[in-house]
């Protein structure tokens, strides 16, 4: 397992099989009862594991929500508070997040929020969560913009039972794997090609093993630094800029969020040629997001004045600037202020190469 040297505590990310299954052995024998929070599909497959195993131990309530990102909302968030009030839990109750990204953020803001704070796990059951479950984001959506409502708020304990991804479709392997090759990219130049050669539908369990626990080493030192995002930690938002634009526009659950960041990447690394003389794996990357199926060919249905009008909601923008993250080269990030002129002329032509 991995600790994580959060400000307020440290927390263990404990990654291993069946973990499903033993999972009442993780916890802290003093909570009074456990609130699991999670959507109707994992439900389907997980819920009944981890409820059997907590019952062990403990008093046990549940909380479905429906699967998709339009849950990561505010109508939701109040029906997960009313589930804890009716199920009374107290400043001494748990609550755990099995689930995909989605779900850690509703469940981990319900927990910041819910008695002005209470203890609360993750369970990630995506490859995308290896990102999302670790460092202590949590937040719901607006209509206006990604992740506007949140907070920091650390987990007590991260438990990745790596078995669960089996069930997962290939979209959400894609969608996963778009936040492992950030975190490449921001990292690592010859992981990075290992990781432009992975065929997603091909996919070993032992890559994907490996991949994710090194996502989680450098998403850890790079939050441990920084856990405010004052300064480094903004390089976690590469190719994020694009990718809520497009998530906003095309409407939440319309594209998985780590597709969105893929295409995002994308536009950085062209963004970053033109801006910082960057030289980049262009080509490579751009016929390994077509060759594994990322929807590149949405750019074009996207108006590039508006995406920009989009960019100026983030809530990471300030004033009428607009805040990027680029590489100099692979594992060397920067934040610069780019002119919304040249945004909308390298979105134009990014749209005209890849149509
Ligand atoms: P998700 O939670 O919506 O899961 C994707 C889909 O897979 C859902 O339909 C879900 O029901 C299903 N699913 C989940 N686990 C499954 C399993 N084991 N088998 C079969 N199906 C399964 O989405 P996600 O991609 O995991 O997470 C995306 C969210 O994470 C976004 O809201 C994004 O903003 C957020 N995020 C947050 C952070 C952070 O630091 N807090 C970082 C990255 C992403
Ligand atoms: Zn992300």
């Amino acid at each position: 397992s991995v600790t994580i040297h959060a400000t307020t505590h440290d927390y263990d990310v404990v990654i291993g099989k069946d973990l499903r299954n033993k999972v009442t052995e993780l916890i802290d024998s003093d909570y009074t009862s456990i609130l699991v929070i999670t959507d109707d599909k994992v439900e389907t497959h997980y819920l009944n594991e981890v409820a059997s195993s907590l019952k062990e131990n403990f008093e046990v309530h549940t909380a479905i929500v429906p699967a998709g990102e339009s849950s990561k909302s505010m109508r939701m968030y109040e029906k997960v508070l009313d589930r804890c009030v009716e199920a009374r839990l107290d400043r001494q109750s748990l609550i755990i997040a099995l689930g995909g990204g989605m779900i850690g953020d509703l469940a981990g803001y319900v927990a910041s929020t819910y008695l002005r704070g209470v203890d609360y796990i993750q369970m990630p059951t995506t490859i995308l969560a290896h990102d999302s479950s670790v460092g202590g984001k949590v937040a719901i959506n607006h209509p206006n913009g990604k992740n506007l409502i949140g907070s920091f708020y650390n987990p007590t304990k991260v438990i990745y039972d790596i078995e669960t991804i089996d069930t997962l479709p290939e979209s959400e392997i894609r969608s996963g794997y778009g936040e492992v090759i950030k975190h490449a990219f921001l990292s690592d130049e010859g992981w990075s090609k290992t990781l432009l050669e992975v065929d997603i539908q091909r996919v070993t369990k032992e890559q994907l093993e490996t991949d994710l626990t090194r996502g989680i080493h450098v998403k850890a030192s790079i939050v441990e630094q920084d856990e405010r995002e004052t300064g480094l930690r903004k390089h976690l938002n590469l190719g994020h800029t694009l990718a809520h634009a497009i998530e906003a526009e095309l409407g939440y659950g319309e594209i998985t969020h780590g597709e969105a960041v893929a295409i995002g990447l994308l536009f950085m690394m062209k963004l970053s040629e033109e801006v910082v003389g960057a030289e980049l794996p262009v080509k490579e990357f751009t016929e390994w997001l077509k060759k594994n199926n990322y929807p590149l060919s949405l750019l074009s249905t996207l108006d590039s004045e508006h995406m920009v009008e989009r960019m100026l909601w983030d809530k990471k923008t300030v004033g009428q600037e607009i805040n990027f993250v680029l590489l100099k080269k692979i594992s060397d990030a920067c934040v610069l202020n780019v002119d919304k002129k040249e945004i909308v002329k390298q979105l134009n032509l990014l749209k005209a190469e890849v149509s």
